[in-house]
């Protein structure tokens, strides 16, 4: 992949760092780790377990709050967010992807994808075209009417992929996407990302243990006991 991305940081960190409390000892997850995004760049996180990807992932989405430092979002302070700014930011300017796809059993793959923009109050024919367009960009249109439980692993997290693009999101986080996928389906997933940020000018960070995955990305960031290496 081109190694040429555009120059304008869409996120940024400045000295971030979490630490844990657990029984008496500080677990320091995050140390001190200062990264810089631009907008259309996909940069894949790899560590082992444990190493806190996890932990810097819900830092940068807000799920999770710092210990010290920062986290900018376009320039702004994210954890200065009143709950309304960071609901907004989180329902419109990212898409969250977990290693367990997480989709509702009781709804076809379709209302899965479509569920963010009823939430959203997204009205009839404006929601049909963006829930198509997301499960389009994933090959998966022919599967609407499915139940999850019909689809393969890799079709669900696919799924899932459509459900975090669905709402046109700036940013994709991307835990773990292939953790629970053969490889086979794995570079498919990183393929997909690759594909969205060639094509959509989408920003994705995405996290891995699989080193196989590593050359899809524009840039590869190794993380080790909460720090980058
Ligand atoms: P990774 O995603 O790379 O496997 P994590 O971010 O989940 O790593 O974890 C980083 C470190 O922080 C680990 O030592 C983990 O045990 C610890 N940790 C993560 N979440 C918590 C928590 N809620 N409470 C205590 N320790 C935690
Ligand atoms: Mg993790």
């Amino acid at each position: 992949m081109s190694k040429e991305t555009p120059n304008n940081k869409i996120i940024h960190t400045e000295n971030l760092t979490r630490d844990y409390m657990m029984q008496n000892q500080t677990i320091r997850a995050v140390n001190n780790v200062n990264i810089k995004v631009n907008s259309g760049e996909f940069v894949t996180f790899i560590g082992r377990s444990g190493s806190g990807k996890t932990t810097l992932l819900n830092l940068i989405s807000g799920l999770d709050s710092p210990t010290k430092g920062r986290v900018f979002f376009d320039g702004q302070d994210i954890h200065k967010f009143s709950e309304k700014q960071m609901m907004f930011m989180r329902r419109n300017k990212f898409g969250i992807i977990f290693q367990s796809f997480s989709l509702l059993p009781l709804l076809s793959a379709y209302e899965n994808v479509e569920l963010p923009l009823r939430i959203s109050g997204v009205k009839g024919s404006k929601r049909k075209e963006m829930t198509n367009s997301a499960m389009e960009i994933v090959g998966l249109i022919h599967r609407s009417k499915h139940r999850p439980y019909e689809l393969s692993g890799g079709e669900q997290q696919r799924i899932a992929i459509a459900r975090a693009i669905v709402n046109n999101p700036s940013v994709i986080l991307a835990d773990e996407p292939t953790g629970e996928l053969d490889s086979i389906n794995s570079e498919k997933i990183f393929g997909i990302f690759k594909t969205m940020v060639e094509e959509k000018k989408i920003t994705i960070l995405a996290t891995t243990h699989d080193r196989t995955l590593l050359n899809l990305s524009h840039r590869v960031l190794e993380i080790s006991d909460g720090k980058l290496i």
